[in-house]
């Protein structure tokens, strides 16, 4: 038998730095933040190659006392929680008590550092873990701490950092973060002794974003601000015109701590969804502020990853926030919470004239005003103006009541400027899109854009309020599926049901489905019926929630609606016309993207130098 025996406290120490400080960044991450909860208002960074030779943290903040020093070194020592509990309202950054001894294990460091209102300040050095200096010294008041030789004794770590490049680049990243989280902070970050960023540390956020980012990006930034039962959220996001190739610049702060979180990216992109192509991600700064009880900062030592414990609810707060965000961006429409009437209950209601029944007489070249019907339009749509409230104070807090039925937004026909009465409907362009005059404006309609939203709110609101939304096949279609895929099957079945799907199982892995939502294109069932599987196992939670249900919905509009160079009758196009102007939002599609083009009078006399 082996004998067991205690690991001395520098091997101890050693080995949880592998957690702690996995590489540059890490260290300048802990020093920085143990900076913040000194209650510095200045700190300088200092890096040369990538941190790999040196890291200095400077800061002005409390200090240490000559007679603490030693134990802020040692493991699990920490003047910044006593209990367990404290971690419910923790509000430090540091916690555990082992970034200092683990960083001190793993590299040759020296700290100096000056108490407020002591004479003398102490300086302290330590090499791979070992005490080789502690003497007093003469310093400026404040912190400052000199990481030289990371990694030195720990070859295998050293081996796995990366270019000086990649790891400057992972230091400027935190400290990108820890700037925008404390803007009062001023910070400069310095490589090999060139100043690379530096912040005003005026208390603002928005300077210190502009002092980053520069004019160009912050110009295509845009604020937002809303708030729920449980939390608060505030930030800048981009324009969809402005995109990076990689995640790096969207940024989560939960309760001013930097963290990632899969739940806030999905979040993010799914309200870009439509709006960005694929691949491409936003620039995003989103500060959220909840109860700490509802979030465990304490999942890994690094503290970058956090739980929370109403995922889902938070997840589709971020995403109609953020959407809600995007859609007023568009500057000819402004939203506002649907009444909840279906389409077909205002038409029973009289409130709009069925399109049905309007007849056309399309041997013309153009459809005119009194083929139209105009004026029952016109009528329908005043009614509207008149039933909407459109400040946006109002929007606000209907949305914060009704954040989980994020579809019923009803468009207010606002300032006359997109009162969307039809005048002329000239038909279709390139196979693809329809020319349609209205009071004001020439609109170029999408037909695809505008189908997809049609579809959508139909079937919608027809889901919502509970009616038969199923159509059965003539001839029923067998599935084969792999285990994994029935039990997704067998775990949804009633989300499945509601949705319009009827199946039994048909032995094995076999299913017999005999209806299907009757949005789905019949021509090619069994295919989109596979992809609805793909989806909802790519799908992290499945659940009843809002949010996968309306994915769902839109994915199937998405597959059913008329493609572009699709030739349409004019009957179909008529209908798409009306249909569209009746429709929730005429201006974007389910995804976001936009439906019509819009030209005014103005703009085309403009156009023409009139
Ligand atoms: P933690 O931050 O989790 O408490 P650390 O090992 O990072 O653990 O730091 C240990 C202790 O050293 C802190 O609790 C704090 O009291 C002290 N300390 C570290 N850095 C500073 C600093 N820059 N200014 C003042 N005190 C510091
Ligand atoms: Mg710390």
């Amino acid at each position: 038998m082996p004998d067991i025996k205690q690991l001395s406290e520098e091997v101890a120490n050693q080995i949880s730095a592998g957690e702690v400080v996995e590489r540059p960044a890490s260290v300048v991450k802990e020093l920085v933040e143990n900076s913040i909860d000194a209650d510095s208002d200045r700190i300088l960074v200092e890096i040369e190659n990538g941190g790999k030779d040196l890291i200095r943290v400077k800061d002005n903040g409390i200090g240490i006392e000559k007679e603490n020093i030693e134990k802020a070194f040692s493991r699990y020592a920490t003047s910044k929680i006593e209990n367990i509990s404290d971690l419910y309202s923790l509000n430090t950054l540091g916690f555990r008590g082992e970034a200092l001894a683990s960083i001190s294990s793993v590299s040759k460091l020296t700290a100096l550092s000056k108490a407020k209102e002591k004479l003398k300040g102490v300086k302290i050095v330590y090499h791979g873990g070992k005490q080789i200096k502690k003497e007093t010294a003469a310093c400026p008041e404040g912190t400052d701490i000199k990481v030289e030789d990371l990694f030195y004794n720990t070859p295998a770590r050293y081996k796995y950092l990366k270019t000086k490049t990649t790891e400057f680049g992972h230091i400027s990243k935190i400290i990108t973060q820890e700037s925008l989280s404390y803007p009062e902070i001023k910070f400069n970050l310095k490589h090999n002794n060139k100043n690379v960023l530096s912040t005003p540390g005026s208390g603002e956020l928005k300077d210190t974003i502009y002092a980053i980012y520069g004019d160009e990006i912050f110009s295509k930034l845009n604020y937002l601000e809303f708030e729920d039962k449980y939390i608060k959220i505030e930030g800048y996001i981009s324009d969809p015109s402005l995109t990076r190739s990689s995640r790096i610049h969207e940024m989560f702060f939960v309760n001013k701590r930097a963290v990632y979180s899969r739940t806030l990216s999905k979040a993010v992109e799914s309200a870009y969804k439509g709006l960005i192509s694929k691949n491409k991600y936003p620039i995003v700064f989103l500060f959220v502020k909840l109860n700490p009880i509802l979030v465990d900062v304490n999942v890994h030592p690094a503290k970058k990853q956090i739980k929370f414990s109403r995922n889902k609810i938070i997840k589709s707060v971020v995403k109609e926030g953020i959407k809600e965000k995007l859609n007023e961006l568009n500057p000819a429409v402004q939203y506002k919470v649907n009444n909840n009437k279906s389409y077909e209950d205002k038409v029973k209601d009289n409130e709009i004239k069925n399109d049905k029944n309007i007849k056309l007489d399309f041997s013309k070249d153009n459809i005119t005003n009194k083929d139209l019907n105009t004026k029952n339009y016109k009528d329908s749509s005043n009614k509207n103006s008149n039933k909407y409230d459109t400040t946006n104070q109002n929007n606000r807090n209907n949305f914060n009541k009704n954040n989980n039925s994020s579809k019923d937004y009803k468009v207010v026909r606002n300032n006359n400027s997109n009162n969307l009465t039809i005048k002329n409907i000239f038909g279709q362009v390139f196979l693809s899109y329809i020319l349609v005059e209205t009071e004001k404006n020439l609109y170029i309609i999408d037909q695809h854009n505008a189908h997809e939203r049609i579809l959508y709110d139909n079937f919608y609101n027809k889901y919502k309020n509970g009616k038969n939304v199923s159509q059965k096949l003539l001839t029923p279609i067998n599935l084969e599926l792999t285990p994994s895929e029935i039990e997704i099957i067998n775990n949804n079945q009633d989300q499945i049901k509601k949705l319009g799907f009827e199946y039994e199982s048909f032995g094995g892995n076999s299913v017999l489905i005999q209806s299907v939502p009757e949005i789905i294109s019949k021509k090619s069932v069994k295919n989109e019926l596979r992809e609805i599987i793909d989806k909802l196992i790519n799908e992290d939670n499945i659940d009843n929630s809002a949010d996968m249900i309306s994915e769902m919905i839109e994915f199937m509009a998405c597959r059913s609606a008329i493609k572009a160079d699709e030739k349409l009758n004019n009957n179909e196009i008529k209908k798409i016309v009306v249909d569209l102007f009746d429709s929730s939002n005429p201006f974007r599609c389910p995804h976001g993207r936009p439906i019509l083009i819009k030209m005014s009078r103005e703009d085309i006399d403009r156009g023409v130098g009139r």
